[in-house]
């Protein structure tokens, strides 16, 4: 493995450890569709490589960047936006009142 590539790995097992302890600790979980997820986790990872930190992968990076850790992963936004639409604005963590709902609609 180049260099490059081992930055890469190292990073996405940070994303993947962070993720795992995120929603094991705290009073969310994961968003009910696994590839959205996976998608979320690579554009943190590539944040990570690129940028430095876990910039939120669906906000402009150059713009994150301007406002210090407010969109660093777990945003600041995002409790309101789980709290509002049941999940957050990248579709990484979900309430599991919402993980229950889709469950029931997609049965
Ligand atoms: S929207 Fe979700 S994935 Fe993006 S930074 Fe916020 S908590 Fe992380």
């Amino acid at each position: 493995m180049g260099q490059d590539d081992e930055a890469r790995a190292a990073a996405l097992k940070r994303v993947r450890k962070f993720v795992a302890s995120y929603t094991t600790r705290g009073p969310y979980t994961l968003y009910p569709e696994p590839e959205v997820v996976e998608n979320v986790v690579q554009g943190l990872a590539d944040n990570l490589v690129e940028h430095g930190k876990m910039y939120c992968p669906c906000a402009p990076v150059e713009e994150s960047k301007a406002k210090a850790h407010h969109m660093v992963c777990p945003c600041t936004p995002h409790r309101e936006d789980i709290e509002r639409q049941g999940y957050c604005d990248c579709a990484l963590f979900a309430s599991h009142a919402f993980v229950e709902a889709e469950r029931l609609r997609r049965k």
